[in-house]
């Protein structure tokens, strides 16, 4: 017998940092005090400010969801025609909710593991000028591919429509040009990069995008983005908050603004870069390999495994938990994730686990082959890190 550490591995909720939770154990204060509302306020202005953007940023005490749902109640009208961008399950999570609220969504699909080129965005405004909302996936987990959203914002900024990209995965995994690139409302979500457990849902909300609250009607109540903006500026949220997050999600955008969000980012993407190099050494192939993102890297089982067994055996063997795939990719692909606070040391043990379980279901590995591939990308990019310390 020996000793398996449980570790959470997964592109959400993904490794706490522990000053952050330990922050957590402060939550006995009531949120209607002065004590309270200095917290609220400043972490209020460190998200805008690792968000990178001037705009308005609201939090909600829900799950990413909860904020995607926001944004279309407040801001559209039963009606309102939208183009959907779907490249996978959390592109059918916004194409399920313009359904729910009865907008007119024009679907843009890429099959699973490809995404929609910002060409097709452009000639589907084109085609209906009357467009109001613009929909995407800046990270799409389930596939672990990242949409071109810069190029997608400079056609929505020249239309009448607003665009609405679910970055859940996105922030602190790629650049994010919020107010250049014409994103009008960005979405975030705490159990992803920011290192905390779920429940925190943000939103950016761009100047464009409050001119649709004011002509918007379709219901809402508890997601209210007028109210969440004048209860914030008053240094409070509109109903009870999260306080236990909201005293680890201060925590943590203190390590972000330390750390700078360029260099989170960075990690995220030579974590995704050595895997690739890994999962490719080792003979298996990417999911996603045309437009691969940094928030997480699926990769094909090989022919004749069932996925399901490489994430069992993570588990089993390593206490490792990480994902399978999600809907009709589960039993094809795993994923292994980058985002937030994993390091190279987790990805050496990620290779090297790996490599033990492809051998134990008689897949030849040499020991090593992918490991060295993260060390030689490690020698290359980090052998002089200026390591920012917990
Ligand atoms: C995690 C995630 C969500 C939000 O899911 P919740 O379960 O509501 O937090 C939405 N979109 C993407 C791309 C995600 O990765």
């Amino acid at each position: 017998m020996h000793i398996r550490k449980q570790r959470l591995l997964t592109p959400g909720p993904t490794p706490l940092y522990p000053p952050a939770l330990h922050a957590m154990m402060a939550a006995d204060i009531h949120h209607r005090t002065e004590d309270f509302r200095k917290v609220y306020r400043s972490t209020l202005a460190d998200l805008k400010e690792v968000m990178g953007t001037a705009h308005d940023v609201l939090m909600f005490a829900a799950s990413g969801t909860g904020a995607m749902d926001a944004a279309v109640s407040n801001l559209f009208s039963r009606g309102d025609k939208a183009i959907v961008c779907v490249a996978g399950k959390f592109g059918e999570r916004w194409a399920e909710i313009a359904k729910a609220y009865g907008l007119d969504a024009t679907v843009l699909s890429a099959p699973y593991g490809e995404v929609v080129a910002p060409e097709r965005v452009a000639a589907a405004l084109e085609a209906e000028p009357a467009t109001r909302g613009v929909f995407v996936q800046a990270s799409e987990t389930s596939t672990g591919a990242a949409h071109d959203v810069r190029t997608m914002g400079s056609a929505v900024a020249k239309t009448g429509a607003i665009f609405v990209v679910d970055a859940i995965t996105g922030l602190g995994t790629m650049p994010l040009d919020i107010d250049g690139w014409g994103l009008d409302v960005t979405i975030g979500g705490s159990q992803k990069a920011f290192m905390i457990p779920p429940g925190l849902a943000f939103m950016s909300i761009s100047p464009k995008a409050w001119g649709f609250a004011d002509s918007a009607t379709l219901p809402h109540y508890y997601f209210n983005l007028k109210k969440e903006k004048k209860s914030g500026d008053a240094g409070e949220s509109s109903w009870t908050p999260s306080t236990a997050l909201i005293l680890a999600l201060a925590e943590a955008l203190k390590y972000v603004k330390q750390l700078g969000m360029p260099h989170l980012i960075e990690n995220a993407q030579l974590l995704a870069r050595a895997t690739r190099a890994a999962v490719e050494k080792l003979g298996l192939e990417l999911f996603a390999p045309h437009s691969p993102g940094s928030s997480v890297t699926a990769v094909k089982a090989p022919p004749g495994l069932d996925s399901g067994v490489i994430v069992k055996e993570f588990r089993s063997r390593f206490g490792a938990v990480i994902a399978n795939g999600q809907g009709s990719m589960k039993g094809q692909i795993f994923r292994i994730a980058h985002l937030g606070y994993f390091d190279f040391a987790d990805l050496f043990a990620v290779i090297a686990e790996l490599e033990i379980i492809l051998r134990a279901n008689g897949f030849p590995v040499e020991f090593g082959t992918g490991v060295a591939a993260v060390e030689n990308l490690y020698s290359e990019v980090a052998v002089t890190p200026q390591a920012v310390h917990a």
